[in-house]
């Protein structure tokens, strides 16, 4: 199905069997604030690292995976069947940084990453900016050499495993004032605090603190780019995220589909299991439908990337992939706690950790509603006929 090659299909089993031992973790990282022990956590990185599934988005030449964007998708697909977060150790480094990064940006940054050794963090939100990023009121100004930072930063995913944060702010003055630019801050840094860490919904490691950069001073070298190119990174960064977020979105879909209609076969009630109750039937009927819309739009978003389609339609494409996939899984979710009935209620239950996690698929690197904006801005722009 889906025309997969040798390749790529030996990529999905070996991706599909290491999750698979992730999956047994579940529960204790539920129950543990997101945490597994000390000697598990090193272990699983260790494999994810050997099995040459961690920054498979990176490129070749220094040290990454160099997949194809359809690998990447096979790969972060078998990551989102587990709960917890736990497939986020098949990481993604930020794949938009070798090309404009500096030799001494690639040393210090780029190469840790893709061995694993630095985990990275984006600051870009604000409280009074999120899906209109450029309403930012952090600055950046320039003295002498340095940059000095200032600004606060909302849900800064991961802050508390990273060595480095991407700072967005606007330039405060020079030719490109009021311009984005985007700063790498070495973590810790002075001037740079947890204001707190507020609880989110579901049973991560990563946290997601709000964070102050007051007068933080970094050297000129570590803008990334030039001076008003930060959006240009922004952009880039949500494209690829919006198709990896869709990717995890169709694992925990199947995972949920599978283990549900286990389930269903198994469970008696008045005598009959409940899969032979028309009303279970439509539920599962519909999810799997879905699932399969959801994949082959999703795959075929990632191979027209491959085969160099143009931004404008990767842009709306993977906006479309997000979109529909987020939201299909949000559903699948939904029926599936429906019909694991009391047991679904569960935390313990894999449909009720499914049913939280999965509503932020919808929020984070661009709501639904901003998805929808992008997509229909573009077709009413260039025509729908591009897209489909
Ligand atoms: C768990 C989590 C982790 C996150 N991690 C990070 C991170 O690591 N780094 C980072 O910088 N940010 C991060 N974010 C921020 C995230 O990207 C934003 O929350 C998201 O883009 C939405 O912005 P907002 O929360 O400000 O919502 P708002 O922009 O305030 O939106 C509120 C409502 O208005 C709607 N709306 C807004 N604009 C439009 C429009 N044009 N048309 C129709 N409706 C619209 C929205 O869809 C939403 O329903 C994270 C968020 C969460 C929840």
């Amino acid at each position: 199905m889906y025309n997969l090659t040798p390749d790529d299909l030996e990529v999905q089993a070996r991706a599909r069997s290491f999750v698979d031992t992730l999956i047994p973790f579940e529960e204790e990282a539920e129950s543990n604030n997101g945490e597994l022990s000390r000697e598990t956590e090193a272990n699983v990185r260790a494999r994810a690292l050997a099995l040459g599934l961690h920054a498979t988005n990176m490129p070749k030449e220094l040290g990454g995976g160099g997949y194809s964007m359809l690998q990447q998708v096979l790969v972060q697909e078998q990551g989102g069947r587990a709960t917890n977060a736990l497939g986020w150790v098949l990481g993604t480094p930020p794949s938009w940084l070798p090309p404009v990064a500096t030799p001494d940006q690639i040393e210090r940054y780029v190469l840790p990453a893709i061995r694993a050794e630095k985990e990275e963090c984006y600051a870009i939100t604000e409280e009074g900016a999120g899906s209109d990023v450029d309403a930012i009121v952090a600055t950046a100004r320039r003295d002498n050499d340095e940059y000095i930072l200032d600004g606060v930063k909302w849900h800064v995913t991961s802050y508390n495993s990273s060595s480095y944060a991407f700072f967005q702010a606007k330039l405060a003055s020079g030719p490109h004032a009021g311009e984005h630019a985007m700063f790498i801050v070495d973590l810790p840094t002075k001037g740079v605090r947890v204001v707190r860490t507020p609880a989110y919904t579901h049973t991560i490691t990563h946290n997601h603190p709000i964070v102050a950069f007051e007068s933080v001073r970094v050297p000129a070298s570590q803008m990334v780019g030039r001076e008003g190119d930060g959006m240009t990174f922004a952009y880039e960064w949500f494209r690829y995220e919006r198709i990896m977020v869709a990717s995890r979105c169709l694992g925990g879909a199947e995972r949920l589909i599978e283990d549900t209609t286990a389930f269903a076969k198994e469970r008696i009630v008045n005598g009959q299991p409940i899969a032979e109750f028309g009303a279970v039937q439509a539920m599962l009927a519909d999810s799997l439908t879905e699932l399969f819309a959801a994949r082959s739009l999703v795959y075929e978003t990632a191979k027209g990337i491959d085969a160099g389609v143009d931004l404008k339609t990767q842009h709306t494409q993977c906006s479309m992939a997000k979109l529909y996939a987020s939201e299909m899984a949000g559903r699948v979710a939904d029926r599936c706690v429906q019909i694991f009935g009391g047991r679904g209620y569960m935390r313990e239950n894999v449909a009720e950790r499914f049913f939280r996690e999965l509503r932020v698929e919808r929020i984070w690197e661009g709501t639904s509603e901003v998805q929808r904006a992008i997509i229909a801005n573009q077709m009413v722009k260039r025509g729908p006929g591009m897209f489909v």
